[in-house]
């Protein structure tokens, strides 16, 4: 089975004193059974890299070009420049504030790789979807169309976020999260030739139910937002890998 991976997203929350939570949970870790990765605002990039020890610091989206006339984006290269070793692309965030579509998500995938970034795409379904009974056709086929070209088990992963569990306190069902991960195992197979790409699951995971999500085998890791922002909840996550 691939290496587990225990992702954080901190989204748009952490100051420069937020840091203080990187320290204690690379202070507290010991011998830790997965890759870890935290994807703090742009802005602390730099800062989180110096003091994350074994903890891989990645982004939270990238654009798709390496420099130019964007004011206000970031592009791998810069990202990677900061000691970064992963971006985030997609995330249902992005694909709704943004309006960002499957192209445009694999266009930045692509980007994560020239750069040297590890992918992270981001994939799941709305409530409507779901209860409309569309969840699979949906998930796979975003996961289809956001695949960037060259995709391989080391430079890309998939997240599996149901847009509904994001924030929310509520979680597919182990059966249900079961269902759409061996799907994205197969899917991934046929589109990368691959069997080992890390697919991991978000939505709410907390301390309380990662042990059991990650029991799952067609769960590889974990992306994880709120509970990534203290030490002590992150911290259990990974103790439960
Ligand atoms: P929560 O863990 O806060 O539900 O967020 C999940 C997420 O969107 C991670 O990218």
């Amino acid at each position: 089975a691939p290496r587990t991976l225990i992702a954080g997203n901190w989204k748009m929350n952490g100051l420069n004193a937020a840091l203080a939570e990187v320290t204690a949970l690379r202070d507290g870790l010991s011998a830790p059974n997965c890759d870890i990765l935290l994807c703090p605002p742009a802005t602390l990039i730099a800062a989180m890299a110096e003091v994350a020890g074994p903890i891989m610091v990645g982004g939270q989206d990238c654009h798709a070009a390496a420099s130019g006339a964007h004011t206000g984006d970031i592009a791998a290269e810069m990202i990677a420049d900061a000691g970064g070793a992963a971006v985030i692309v997609g995330h249902s965030e992005r694909r709704t504030d943004h309006a960002e579509t499957d192209a445009q998500v694999k266009a930045k995938a692509e980007a994560a790789h020239r750069a040297g970034l590890i992918a992270i795409v981001c994939v799941g379904e709305t409530e409507a979807e779901r209860d409309a009974g569309r969840a699979l056709d949906v998930v796979l086929g975003q996961t289809a169309a956001s695949m960037p070209d060259g995709a391989t088990a080391e430079n890309t992963v998939i997240a599996y976020e149901p847009v509904w569990a994001i924030g929310t306190g509520r979680t597919p069902t182990l059966d249900d999260i079961a269902e759409m991960h061996d799907a994205l195992r197969a899917k991934t197979a046929e589109l990368t030739g691959s069997d080992a790409m890390r697919l991991l699951y978000g939505g709410s995971m907390k301390p309380g139910n990662a042990a059991e999500i990650l029991a799952i085998e067609t769960v590889n890791g974990g992306l994880v937002g709120g509970a990534s922002l203290k030490a002590a909840d992150f911290g259990a996550i990974i103790a439960a890998a």
